[in-house]
């Protein structure tokens, strides 16, 4: 992420600037907040005979001796004594204010962890202060810093901010009763100053009410922020498509060979009413692998063909994208809509072609990868955006699309509606959080005559006789895939293990036809081989994982997974839910190789344990943590410094609540209390 600090014009300020810039302090506000890591007691004196090793204390003695040694290496040494005893303190690295401090006679506070040496009780790296002025009534906070800004001189900083700052309550009292909060003065003063009979206990874990107002500010902020975007979007201009020109979404209904699913026909409505208003949708549509998103988006599409407009559809590998075009092709086609397909790998002429027609409008619908983007695209109307397997997506991908769209229509700057889908979950928490700006749809029904993938944990040692188990299946007319294990530290080796199994599977079954699929296969010889797979004349296909997402393949119904403990949780789901999508039976095989990591064996369970996208993507949320388990690490999250949505999903429930009664009846408060928390940093949330 951009910080502040590098966007803005370095040459111009202090070091000392510099470095609280990287900080993120800049303004009084700023100060403010920027809270205590932990806290030191220094307000009792310890005698040294009371010191106690591992533990922090401050001493008061008189320096009995000092000088540097230079055995075993060069440190400075000193002897110091109170009415109790003797100490000695030592530094391997230190400054010639140091020693001076140490004069003889003197006598000096001297804070640091007591511990045993070989000349008894010693402080390595103890600080060094007058033994003059009062004691400090309150513990002594310390700061997150950076390299060059010592504690003192920050601690200065944020001593004399409180001094002047506007500390007065952004939350009216009325609101403090209602969810039992302690004033913002009182919180920050006690936060940063706290008086030495505090629980120590309840600062560190942040349950201290002090801290408890603190979180539901800085979440408040945060709520706010992505309502006011969530305002914003609203407020832009979408044409509404109310499919008035033909019967477009009916003849696809009687075109497709099922009937939709009660959930299908719920996710259709909830897209239909809202790409009938006159502002963008922005919908995610979540359905664990296998639950039929891909009709839903035709459906859509239709829509917006049919009342006039443009749609681009977009999937993140080429496999998906080509399988998705097929598809619509299939569907569509014969309806009268002329499809599209870009990639990145048509050759110009093709591609001039296609990109004249998305321009003149002669192709309704355009499907393809990243290209859609990467490259200057022009629509002549484009109405409304799909992309599939939305996670796979960056979030400024995401942007660069919406962007694409209000280029296109730049002279009345009108956004297309947007339909996102993604088999990966969103727990409740981070969908009130990172995702409030989407509306959400969920298919929570499969499709009927599914019967639950069976998974099977099997010891690679047992390769041999699962290679025989697969060729008799196969013998009796299934499909399956054999995915080769992942390779992460070299894309050639993990090439060349593709390679090598589809050699040695094809010389062990030499009577099927074994086919080979892999990111470095040409795009139409990618194509030729799926085709092959999905016409039934390829029995066994090898793959690496570019099978991953979203390949639809009904007939092939075994799936097995070569050292699936190398891959992430995310990733077997999706893998096994390349299996399971017809009415036969289907089975996924992991094979692992023992020993297996704590990790790893945590993730074969939860495979093993459980079909449901909803479980997986909690246990995997639990492994791996919330920035990684979006892939936007640098988004929504940076923002949240002190509330943890583990532990704080009540806190984020009321800041909800509030804020949205906020925005509707008292904005001025809004605006407040966002000054306080959110300078500068709104920009972080457009994604
Ligand atoms: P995903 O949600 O994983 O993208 P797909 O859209 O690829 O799922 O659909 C999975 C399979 O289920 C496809 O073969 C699709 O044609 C089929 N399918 C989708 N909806 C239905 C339905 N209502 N009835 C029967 N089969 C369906
Ligand atoms: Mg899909």
């Amino acid at each position: 992420m951009p910080s502040q600090a590098e966007s803005a014009p370095r040459n111009k300020l202090t070091p000392l600037q510099q470095r609280l810039q990287r900080l993120g302090l800049q303004h009084e506000q700023d100060f403010i907040v920027h809270l205590p890591l932990r806290y030191e007691d220094q307000t009792q004196v310890t005698p040294i005979a009371r010191l106690r090793p591992g533990q922090a204390s401050l001493v008061e003695a008189e320096v009995l001796q000092a000088d540097v040694q230079f055995r075993p290496r060069r440190q400075l040494q000193a002897r110091v004594a109170d009415d109790s005893g003797e100490l000695a303190l030592r530094w391997l690295n230190f400054y010639p204010s140091q020693q001076k401090a140490l004069e003889v006679g003197r006598r000096l506070r001297i804070w640091g962890e007591a511990r045993l040496g070989f000349n008894g009780l010693e402080m390595v790296h103890p600080r060094l202060n007058q033994a003059s002025g009062m004691l400090s009534s309150t513990l002594t906070p310390i700061y997150p810093t950076t390299a060059g800004l010592a504690q003192p001189s920050l601690r200065r900083l944020i001593t004399q901010a409180l001094a002047r700052a506007d500390l007065s309550d952004t939350l009216p009292d009325e609101v403090r009763r209602r969810f039992d909060l302690i004033p913002f003065e009182q919180a920050i003063r006690c936060l940063h100053h706290p008086s030495p009979d505090v629980s120590l206990a309840s600062f560190e874990d942040h349950s201290h009410p002090a801290w408890h107002r603190i979180k539901f500010d800085e979440l408040l902020a945060q709520q706010l922020s992505l309502a006011m975007a969530r305002a914003m979007r609203h407020s832009q201009k979408a044409w509404p498509l109310d499919g008035h020109d033909g019967d477009l979404v009916q003849r696809l209904e009687q075109a497709i060979p099922f009937a939709l699913t009660g959930a299908q026909q719920r996710a259709v409505a909830e897209i239909r009413a809202d790409m009938l208003r006159a502002h963008p949708m922005h919908r995610l549509l979540q359905g664990d692998v296998g639950s039929g998103k891909t009709v839903v988006a035709a459906m859509a599409a239709a829509i917006a063909i049919d009342s006039g407009f443009q749609v681009a559809l977009m999937a993140p590998t080429e496999i998906l994208a080509e399988q998705h075009f097929r598809k619509l092709a299939d569907w569509l086609g014969p309806l009268g809509v002329q499809t599209t397909w870009l990639t990145g790998s048509l050759r110009t002429r093709q591609r001039r072609e296609a990109l004249e027609s998305i321009a003149n409008g002669n192709a309704r619908l355009v499907v393809g990868t990243q290209a859609l983007i990467q490259t200057h695209v022009q629509f002549e109307k484009l109405g409304l955006v799909v992309l599939d397997e939305q996670h796979r997506f960056g979030v400024g991908q995401r942007l660069e699309l919406n962007r694409k769209g209000e280029e296109a229509e730049a002279a009345v700057r009108y956004m297309p509606h947007q339909l996102s889908m993604s088999a990966t979950p969103i727990p409740r928490t981070l969908a009130m959080t990172f995702f409030a700006d989407l509306d959400v749809s969920v298919l929570d029904e499969l499709p009927p005559g599914r019967s639950p993938v069976v998974t099977k944990l099997i010891s690679m040692d047992r390769r041999d006789e699962v290679l025989a188990h697969v060729g008799d299946e196969i013998r009796q007319g299934r499909q399956a895939y054999w995915v080769c294990p992942l390779v992460e530290e070299s894309e050639a080796l993990q090439l060349q293990t593709a390679v090598d199994t589809h050699a040695l599977l094809a010389q062990a079954m030499p009577d099927l036809s074994i086919g080979l699929v892999h990111g470095r296969l040409k795009p139409d010889e990618k194509a030729a081989v799926m085709e092959a797979f999905r016409q039934g004349e390829i029995h066994l296909l090898v793959a690496t994982t570019v099978i991953e997402v979203g390949v639809d393949v009904p007939n092939a119904s075994l799936m097995l997974i070569e050292h699936a403990e190398r891959f992430g949780l995310a990733q077997l789901h999706q893998l096994r839910g390349r299996v399971g999508r017809g009415s036969a039976k289907s089975v996924c095989l992991l094979m692992y190789q023992t020993p297996l990591s704590m990790v790893a064996r945590q993730r074969l369970r939860a495979m093993y344990e459980t079909n449901d996208g909803f479980e997986i993507a909690r246990r995997d949320l639990e492994q791996r943590g919330p920035g990684e388990f979006l892939g936007v690490r640098q988004s929504g999250q940076a923002l949240l410094r002190f509330a943890d949505l583990e532990t704080d999903g009540g806190l984020v429930e009321q800041a909800r609540t509030l804020a949205a009664e906020w925005l509707e009846q008292q904005p001025e408060l809004a605006q407040r209390h966002l000054r306080r928390w959110m300078r500068g940093r709104q920009d972080y949330l457009r994604s």
